[in-house]
């Protein structure tokens, strides 16, 4: 295969979800759709077998909830599918952003009983940011779940997206009989006895008699006819531009534990959704398909991810041209070269070592600490990648180490932590004795801290909760930054040394905001 074609078969893809809604059993479904696993956990016995797969860290099996993104990947027929998974705990935005700064599209799943739930919410305004196409999947469709017209109205309304379903469910919950695809006119039966057996049935249309002969329950059909014959009149038309721009979102329906709706969704998926997609930087537009030269860039560093062995990985998505093991690429940052002689690749927990790897695929480097979030690798001349923002804290606590002479410990932890980005580290600002601040987007990173500084250092710590739930990076005219930074109270700085001011509340932050009015106030920093 050229490297065109190779690129061009790559879908690099996100699924977000609030959690339980099935994110864990759909990508095990997928997986094994590509063939990458063999046998997906069952329902019975698989709490024990579930967190082997993508999730790492100790405490996510203690919380039950993911930390982390992980990657996968599989070929599924001649398309090379990567799907990155996103922490699914709202406390975690930070996280998501940058992985989905990796991803070409996302896909948002939904428990068609629930609805929109707060997570899907969140996540969706961060892939809105990325402005990247949003595919859905109604999940849980073999229990009774809420009416399928009341579920698109209520992602259209909460969300603010147009919506096209490519399928049409038949019944729901106990009548749930199958989904019909509006595109290639097809019906998927529903089996409640044995559903894995999933026929497939090529219809004229919805009115062909043979929908009634294998549904059986007329009063099912013509509910079906009367709802797809609304849908054809009232709904949204399918617009391939609306949906690259995820102004319409295509809508699949299912049930992810029985493999139901899932292939379908696959393939229709595949087709609309984009190869490797350009990047902004200081070079201008990085197109894959016109940029011959390596470059790609790190949107996450996690560290001692296999507790047997200490190891510090770095995540590269491969923005253009071809990677092959041992190749010597251009630390931009730091400008120095580097070899990249020992990548992985993550499938499941076994990592294999990446021979080649193109465009829109995820690499993971071993890194000694020469990385940080959003570096840029490349041959060639050399150029940058667009910054990536690092977002308000919402969360402050003191920091301090409990057993002094752990100290040394103690600071590589939190430096390491704080190059993941799984926290900010902030120092007090001329006080006569320095105190180290942390901030977190959500509350439960403090205690992903506490347990990861425990365990991966064998530090205890103490933190004492602090007011803020504001933080600003402040510049202007240095004459009036001389007169804030002596006036201000609670200020910090952050670990390139700029000046962030604390807030406890909006009130506070605006009256400061109002009394500065030369002075810029910035929500995001960046991480470089
Ligand atoms: P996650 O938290 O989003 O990863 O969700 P999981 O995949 O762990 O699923 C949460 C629960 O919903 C589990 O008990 C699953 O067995 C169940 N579940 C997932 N998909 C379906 C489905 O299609 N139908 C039904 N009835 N249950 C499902």
């Amino acid at each position: 295969m050229n490297a065109f074609k190779e690129i061009e078969t790559r879908r690099t893809f996100a699924i977000i979800s609030h959690p339980d809604a099935g994110k864990t059993t759909l990508t095990e479904k997928l997986l094994l759709f590509g063939g990458a696993i063999r046998e997906a956990g069952t329902v019975k016995g698989r709490k024990n077998s579930k967190h082997a797969m993508s999730d790492w860290m100790e405490i996510e099996k203690q919380r039950g909830i993911s930390v982390t993104s992980s990657v996968l990947e599989f070929m599924y027929e001649d398309y090379h599918v990567n799907i990155l998974d996103t922490p699914g705990h709202q406390d975690f935005s930070e996280d998501t952003y940058r992985t989905l700064t990796a991803a070409d599209s996302a896909t948002m799943l939904i428990d068609a009983a629930k609805g929109v739930e707060a997570q899907t919410k969140k996540l969706f305004k961060v892939c809105k940011m990325r402005g990247i196409p949003i595919f859905t999947f109604m999940n849980k469709l073999d229990r009774q779940g809420r009416d399928p017209f009341e579920l698109m109205e209520e992602l259209e309304n909460l969300l603010g997206i147009r919506s096209y379903p490519m399928g049409w469910p038949i019944g729901m919950g106990q009548s749930f009989s199958g989904v019909y695809d509006r595109v290639e006119k097809k019906l998927e039966l529903y089996n409640p006895n044995n559903p894995k057996e999933i026929d497939v049935i090529s219809l004229t249309g919805p009115d062909d008699p043979l929908l009634d002969e294998a549904i059986g329950d007329p009063d099912l059909v013509s509910q079906f006819r009367e709802e797809l014959e609304l849908l054809d009149v009232a709904g949204d038309e399918f617009d391939l531009e609306k949906i690259k721009n995820g102004e319409l979102t295509p809508i699949f329906f299912g049930s992810a534990i029985s493999s139901f709706g899932v292939q379908t969704f696959l393939d229709h998926f595949l087709k609309l959704a984009p190869a490797p997609t350009s990047r902004a930087s200081s070079n201008g537009i990085i197109n894959p398909f016109e940029h011959q030269g390596f470059s790609g860039f790190i949107f996450k560093i996690q560290a001692n991810m296999n507790p047997a062995h200490r190891d510090r990985i770095a995540f590269l998505r491969i923005t253009s041209g071809k990677f092959e093991r041992g190749m010597s690429v251009k630390h931009v940052r730091l400008g120095k070269n580097l070899k990249l002689a020992q990548p992985t690749q993550f499938l499941a927990q076994s990592r294999s070592l990446v021979e080649e790897a193109y465009a829109g695929d995820i690499i993971g480097l071993f890194d000694p600490g020469n990385l940080r979030i959003g570096d840029t690798l490349v041959t060639g001349p050399s150029f940058e990648f667009a910054e990536m923002p690092h977002f308000s804290p919402e969360h402050f606590a003191a920091i301090t180490v409990k057993e002094a002479l752990k100290h040394k410990s103690y600071e590589k932890g939190l430096h390491q932590l704080t190059e993941e980005g799984a926290i900010q580290l902030f120092k007090t600002y001329n006080r006569f004795v320095e105190q180290q601040i942390v901030g977190v987007v959500g509350v439960l990173q403090f205690e992903v801290l506490e347990h990861r500084l425990k365990s991966e250092y064998h530090v205890d710590i103490q933190l004492e909760k602090l007011p803020f739930s504001f933080a600003r990076w402040v510049s202007g005219p240095e004459k009036e930054m001389e007169s804030f930074k002596k006036n201000q109270r609670n200020l910090v700085t952050d670990r390139d040394g700029r000046i962030v001011a604390l807030f406890d509340n909006d009130f506070q932050m605006r009256t400061a905001i109002d009394k500065y009015p030369g002075l810029q106030f910035y929500e995001n920093s960046f991480i470089k």
